[in-house]
């Protein structure tokens, strides 16, 4: 959509009769600016026939500028009489005799008069001079295929309307109804301003927005890229600290905010692991070093290795009692025997660790961790990467993790 826009007069003309701050061509240069304003904002293109106020342009040329546009529109406000005269209060649009403008023209004239609350209602006219349109501006515009009117604003010469319009605020107010009125007539719509997605910086904290709402994520985990955030209230996404699901697991957020999975945490120099899902761990441990006494990482490693021992557990157990206890035993192989009874006892004790162990992670599988795994099944295909993010945290991370296994 493209319309042109004639400002009227140039220069100072037509002051009015009744208020002689009034000048036609003055209010007219504001008042088109401003609907040029206003128009461009629902992404229609303005061109104007002035460059300056001062300038004039002839009027058959004026109106053939409006090549290529949708609309011609000139602004004016009328005069009755050779005096003030505070009776005649309406809005006209004088519109091409070949009809092009018409509704348009009635819009705009029926705008106007609900906005400067006219006395008369708004009206149409058409006037044909001997070449076709009498004004040389219509002239112009139908020469070149652009629907044009003229739009009178009332009457300066009733004092009332030149005071009205001599307000910068209901000029402003006209214009914008004037430009609303364009747009509904010819169904454009105020482009919508574009929904923010994925990741801001903003006050301070990272936030994430969904494409579809514009909103950020708020109370609520989300998960971009292969991560698990948590978002408190304000939208921020929270790091360094825990968080309380529903059923009462912890997870714990690291310092790029995405949720610490199957590792060591250091936190206020207190030793915490997380398991695969993230949740806390609670409940007895079995750690493992390799042969140069390093630990090892990871869960049930070592008692893996004892599957075999454990399987064997009674058998050996029985052998290993009627060995006795009491003494130290003269020869190796009695040596031997009581060493694999003190193992045994051992991996009794880690047999019944375990199975601790394993409730406490069913007890961990609850809702919360159902509910998220839904959501990460929705969520797939729309994952954002917040780039350059997470090198730091991971970084941080692995600085952990060594200092854990090492301690
Ligand atoms: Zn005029």
């Amino acid at each position: 959509m493209r319309i042109c826009l004639d400002a009227g007069h140039y220069g100072k003309y037509n002051q009015s009769p009744a208020d002689s701050r009034y000048y036609e061509s003055e209010m007219m240069w504001k008042l088109h600016l401003l609907q040029k304003k206003y128009l461009e904002e629902y992404g229609i293109e303005v061109v104007t026939t002035r460059d300056t106020q001062e300038t004039d342009l002839g009027l058959y040329a004026r109106g053939t500028a409006s090549a290529g546009c949708d609309l011609f529109l000139s602004d004016h406000s009328n005069a009755v009489g050779s005096g003030a005269n505070s009776t005649v209060d309406y809005p006209a649009a004088y519109c091409a005799i070949d009809g092009s403008a018409d509704g348009i023209g009635m819009a705009l004239a029926q705008c106007v008069e609900q906005m400067m609350k006219t006395s008369q209602p708004a009206r149409i006219e058409h006037r044909r001079g001997s070449r076709g349109d009498y004004y040389g501006v219509l002239r112009g515009a139908t020469a070149v295929g652009t629907p044009g009117l003229i739009l009178e604003h009332s009457f300066h010469t009733n004092g009332a309307v030149a005071a009205w319009l001599l307000n910068e605020e209901n000029l402003d107010r006209l214009a914008k109804a004037e430009a609303d009125t364009i747009a509904l007539y010819y169904n454009l719509l105020m482009p919508e301003p574009e929904k923010k997605s994925g990741w801001y910086q903003e006050e301070g904290g990272w936030r994430y927005y969904l494409g579809n709402t514009g909103d950020p994520v708020r109370n609520d985990w989300h998960k971009s890229g292969a991560d698990w955030y948590w978002f408190d209230g304000a939208g921020f996404m929270v790091h360094n600290d825990w968080k309380q699901g529903s059923d009462g697991t912890w997870y714990y957020l690291k310092e790029d905010g995405s949720m610490a999975k199957d590792e060591w945490i250091v936190w206020k120099g207190e030793l915490y692991r997380v398991l695969e899902d993230g949740a806390m761990f609670l409940g007895c441990m079995c750690l493992e070093t390799n042969e140069k006494g390093a630990l090892l990482t990871g869960f049930g490693g070592c008692a893996a290795r004892m599957a075999p021992v454990l399987a064997k557990e009674d058998e050996a157990q029985e052998k290993t009692v009627s060995g006795g206890t009491g003494s130290e035993p003269s020869d190796k192989a009695d040596k031997e025997k009581v060493k694999e009874h003190e193992k045994e006892k051992a991996s009794g004790e880690t047999r019944r660790k375990r199975k601790t162990v394993k409730n406490g992670m069913r007890r961990r599988m609850g809702s919360e961790w159902r509910n998220r795994r839904k959501k990460e099944s929705e969520g797939k295909g729309k994952k954002t990467e917040k780039a350059g993010k997470h090198e730091v945290g991971e970084g941080k991370n692995n600085r952990n993790k060594e200092t854990a296994e090492k301690d």
